[in-house]
């Protein structure tokens, strides 16, 4: 068969998968792997590259000849400092949630106001700490790779490529798509990888590879995203004004703008895709308070003994613990989760309807700092296949919300992918 295939692959938090989809971005076949334990002279970055090539040795050997392209994704701010010569890690990785407060106040001092670098767990911070710790002659031959950046180099062996999304807290000016010039001039400037677009082919997959796995010899290396960024392309939410909540543990709003907005009182920041921004915002409310009244069982339960069309009395504020960002930034928040009538379907009734309150207060703020007012939302994440709560947010929100149909990251890395076999230029 001639049908051409794209891979995608998401490096998560705890465990790697693939997807592979076809034109119609069906999904042909998938399958995930934990990270191997690490420790006995084997460190992370090494568990990664074991887990991506048992990946690729997952994918069925029929497909295989019909892999046209394959993309990566990450957790953001996972950063890995590399020997340019010969690709061997010199320090990390650090993890997405490592924080480097030491090189914090250097950070501040060349940075601008709020900026996205300006935290202890930025890629910045991490550079900034391992550059001041190192001496000259560890530094010469350095370079700096996100944690896709390098799996994906593993494949096409071209150094120093990573893509704007990836590159957003490293300080990467997606807007003028350059680095700009208080980072530029910076000593280490020559370990900031070139960037390109998600999606954006790299090289083709390295020979020895191809013939290894048997890849065809036109399967090209697309550049990847953050594991985020991957989570909400998967939902397919293409035109402006699409939107995903994300109700995990946390309530979490990406919303597809023409627009860029920040502003970091509330946390709100947008990243790059294409011609359009990714304008996000992220709430303390959302499961992990249901998870602290109610079973998942209970929430079954309860859930289909309510009357979504009715409005519910209860003005809450579900949050697990003091303090909430976004829609509203009071550090000193209290949670406010009484009057509990006694009857549990009514409390809960009130509880999903006062989220429901707070995500449309969500896309009413991103709407007033500027963003395209949203039209249709999709959901992801645990209170996703809850349909009570969708009809609540339905007429909440006064807009169609429905479950999205893929939500795997690493489905959006394989859109990546398809993006970069379909374009026709090379880096
Ligand atoms: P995480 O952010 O931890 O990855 P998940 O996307 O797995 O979270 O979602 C888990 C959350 O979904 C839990 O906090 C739980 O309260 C919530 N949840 C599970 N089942 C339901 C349900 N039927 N209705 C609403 N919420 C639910």
């Amino acid at each position: 068969t001639s049908k051409r295939l794209y891979l995608g692959i998401d490096f998560g938090t705890s465990g790697a998968r693939y997807a592979l989809i076809d034109d119609q971005g069906n999904l042909c076949s998938e399958r995930k792997r934990a990270y191997p334990q690490t420790g006995n002279g084997k460190s992370r970055a090494t568990s990664w590259k074991e887990t991506l090539f048992e990946l690729l040795n997952d994918v069925p050997e029929e497909y295989r000849p019909n892999v046209a392209s394959i993309s990566i994704d990450g957790t953001s701010a996972t950063t890995l400092i590399i020997n340019r010569d010969n690709g061997e890690v010199l320090s990390g990785p650090f993890l997405y949630n490592e924080s480097f407060p030491d090189a914090l106040p250097t950070v501040l001092s060349i940075a601008p106001e709020n900026h996205t670098v300006c935290t202890g767990s930025s890629t910045l911070c991490k550079l900034v700490s391992w550059w001041e710790l190192t001496s000259s002659s560890n530094r010469e031959s350095a370079i700096l790779l996100h944690q896709s950046d390098w799996l994906l180099w593993l494949l096409h062996g071209v150094y120093g490529v990573s893509d704007y999304n990836n590159a957003l807290k490293l300080g990467y000016d997606p807007e003028a798509d350059a680095y700009p010039r208080w980072l530029a001039s910076q000593p280490y400037q020559y370990m900031l990888p070139s960037i390109k677009a998600p999606g954006t082919p790299i090289a083709l997959l390295k020979e020895d590879l191809r013939l290894q796995y048997g890849f065809p010899k036109e399967c090209v290396v697309c550049t990847g995203t953050t594991d985020s960024i991957a989570a909400f392309l998967a939902a397919r939410a293409i035109s402006p004004g699409k939107s995903v909540t994300s109700l995990g543990s946390t309530l979490a709003i990406k919303l597809l703008s023409l627009v860029r907005v920040e502003d970091a009182r509330y946390g709100v920041y947008s990243h790059r895709l294409d011609d359009k921004w990714l304008v996000g915002g992220a709430s303390n409310t959302g499961g992990a308070v249901l998870r602290k009244i109610f079973t998942d069982d209970q929430l079954v339960t309860l859930s289909g003994k309510i009357n979504p069309s009715e409005q519910s009395p209860l003005d809450l504020y579900p949050l697990p613990k003091k303090g909430e960002r976004f829609p509203i930034s009071d550090p000193n928040m209290m949670p406010r989760l009484e009057p509990r009538p006694e009857s549990d379907v009514e409390y809960l009734h009130g509880i999903l309807e006062s989220i429901a309150r707070i995500e449309a207060k969500g896309y009413r703020l991103l709407k007033e700092l500027g963003a395209t007012a949203v039209e249709e939302v999709f959901t992801a994440g645990g209170g996703a296949k809850n349909d009570t709560w969708r009809k609540i947010r339905e007429r909440v929100l006064g807009l169609p919300v429905n479950k999205a149909i893929q939500t795997e990251a690493a489905f959006g890395a394989a859109l990546l992918a398809m993006k970069g076999a379909r374009a026709k230029t090379y880096v």
